[in-house]
């Protein structure tokens, strides 16, 4: 009887070590790359997710530990006020995702964002207040009232996916414009999840408004990192400091670039300084004849396909992330400096407008 019974005992000590190990052992960050800009920290940045709390299929402490593991700077749990499909199963109180997941983000040193999702039918549609003190007084039957609480409180926000219910429905109606006139809305998604939205990349062009990526995540997130060809989309944020308060001052200036699939989207002011921080031609250049050897370092997590605009250089480059490549160009006088006229038409300054670059080689003498 003794044997088996130890052995079982041991067995179960075994599988108990092995359920508990995550939990004192390792826990891996991946990095994300992308470089900072003149007295600024890139910060890389998910306002947008869901948990059990309203549609969202995971406990609040998960949305930490994936965003950590996956290289973001900060996050904000945005559960719908007005819609929670399993609150037989988990009772409304809309500040306990936040309580829930305080502890083990600031355990990892993540940003958490207290945020919120205040849902109406199409239009006027779905909008996110984030940097909240209080979520409750948001839980009230007039669209604008519930707007006008977070203006109250200082939060920053936000319209989520414009066009999902198609163009006509995310039409900018007379409530927007109210909002808009208000400064109760301060920027817009311009990519969720994986829907791009022209229309409101173009509005946040013409009215000034912060663009925003974000993931919009209900499942889990089972990515071990963030990678070039597989990421959520995010906010790459601008901001003075690595603090919650940098990021909001950040937002409302408008410092943002969205990280969307292979692409960047932003204002030129902040893609054109971030393309030169991420992409440099190693010296010295080797020439031979006609021909100059240009090694093109690219640092950050997006391939660059690079379309030429100039007389100078081959007709397409693709700068891989996070590799250099080598580019051979031929001219008539190589010893003399070169500017090499390219379009970045992977990062966009406006709806199918990619950024103009212009790479510098020095002469040779
Ligand atoms: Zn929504
Ligand atoms: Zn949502």
């Amino acid at each position: 009887m003794t044997t088996p019974t130890r052995r079982s005992l041991i067995s179960l000590i075994v599988l108990l070590l092995a359920a508990f190990v995550p939990a004192w052992g390792q826990e891996i960050r991946h990095e994300i790359h992308f470089p900072d800009l003149p007295g600024l920290i890139t910060l890389k940045c998910d306002l947008h997710m869901h948990t059990v709390f309203s549609d969202g299929q995971v406990w609040p402490t998960v949305r930490v530990t994936e965003a950590w593991r996956q290289g973001f700077d900060a996050i904000s749990i945005t559960d719908h006020i007005e819609y929670q499909p399993f609150k037989d199963d988990i009772p409304t109180n809309h500040e306990r995702p936040y309580q829930l997941a305080k502890g083990g983000a600031d355990a990892r040193g993540l940003i958490l964002i207290k945020g919120t999702e205040i849902t109406r039918d199409t239009p006027p549609g779905h909008f996110n207040a984030i940097f909240l003190d209080d979520i409750n007084p948001l839980d009230t039957p007039e669209f604008l009232d519930a707007i006008e609480r977070s203006n109250q409180q200082g939060a920053f926000v936000f319209w989520n996916h414009q066009a999902w219910q198609g163009e006509e429905k995310g039409s900018w109606m007379d409530v927007h414009t109210t909002m808009f006139e208000n400064k109760w809305f301060h920027g817009m998604e311009v990519c969720n999840g994986g829907s791009y939205y022209p229309t409101a990349h173009r509005w946040c062009l013409e009215k000034n408004l912060t663009m925003l990526g974000t993931s919009d995540i209900h499942a889990p997130d089972l990515r071990l990192r963030s990678a070039p060809d597989d990421h959520r989309t995010i906010t790459l944020i601008f901001a003075r400091e690595r603090t919650a308060e940098s990021i909001k001052e950040a937002l409302f200036a408008g410092r943002t670039v969205v990280w969307f699939q292979d692409q960047l989207i932003g204002k030129q002011e902040h893609l054109e300084p971030l393309f030169h921080a991420a992409v440099r031609i190693e010296l010295p250049i080797i020439r031979s004849g006609k021909t100059a050897w240009l090694r093109v370092r690219n640092a950050w997590d997006v391939d660059v396909q690079l379309t030429r605009t100039g007389d100078v250089g081959p007709g397409s480059i693709k700068l891989p992330a996070r590799a250099t490549t080598l580019v051979r160009v031929t001219t008539a006088e190589p010893d003399s400096p070169l500017d090499l006229r390219y379009v970045a038409t992977n990062l966009l300054i406006a709806p199918e407008t990619g950024l103009p670059v212009v790479l510098k080689v020095e002469g040779s003498d």
